[in-house]
């Protein structure tokens, strides 16, 4: 089974991309919704999380995101170290998700799939792409928040310049129909040869 990494800067619509892909019947992981899981549900990552930054970190069985947030909030060894401990156990629970799939490819979809060096796990990289503006447009309207907040997640990602030439199959991700036409395009050039 071959496994593809799906990945794009924010608001480029990966996750609209991973749902056109699901419409087509290929089993999609969404890695970001699967680690937020696991940090409430992972006794291994728990234990870990409370070694580290201390029994409030979890409150009432839950992770205490406030409270983690402002702890690793512009400490990036910190957030490194955090996600030390989260990604072997994303990357476990994937390779069992993986395992009980049946088709010919499984995506992967991961925001910062290049910028944790990951690329060396995947078959094949299919990257979303979108004008920068838009792309700040779409996440302030879709989160209710102000751009700053957008521009600063975006300062923490690569520049899809640097991504294009580490990629397989890139999708211009601006008029949704022409998503669609280029989503079929890749699924098709992927099953070939399964
Ligand atoms: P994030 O990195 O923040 O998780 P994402 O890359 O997964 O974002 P989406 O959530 O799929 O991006 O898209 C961001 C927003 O833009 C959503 O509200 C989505 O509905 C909208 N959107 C996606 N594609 C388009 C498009 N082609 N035209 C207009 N709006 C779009």
């Amino acid at each position: 089974m071959k496994v593809v990494g799906l990945t794009g800067g924010i608001g480029s619509g990966k996750s609209t991309v991973a749902k056109m892909f699901l419409e087509l019947g290929v089993p999609v992981y969404n890695s970001d919704e699967r680690a937020k899981k696991l940090m409430d549900t992972s006794a291994e990552i728990k234990n870990q999380i409370i070694a580290f930054l201390g029994k409030e970190s979890y409150h009432e069985e839950k992770l205490n995101r406030a409270y983690i947030a402002k702890k690793v909030f512009n400490d990036t060894t910190l957030l490194a170290q955090l996600n030390a401990i989260v990604h072997p156990v994303v990357r476990e629970d994937f390779l069992k998700w993986t395992g009980e799939q049946e088709y010919c490819y499984v995506i992967q979809e991961t925001a910062l799939l290049f910028e944790n060096n990951s690329q060396h796990l995947y078959d094949s990289i299919i990257l979303v792409t979108a004008p920068k503006e838009e792309r700040i447009s779409r996440v302030v309207r879709r989160d209710n928040g102000t751009r700053e907040q957008v521009i600063a997640r975006m300062n923490n990602q690569m520049d899809d310049e640097e991504k294009l030439n580490l990629s397989d199959f890139v999708i211009e991700n601006i008029d949704i129909e022409r998503t669609r036409s280029i989503v079929l395009q890749v699924h098709a050039a992927i099953i070939t040869d399964c």
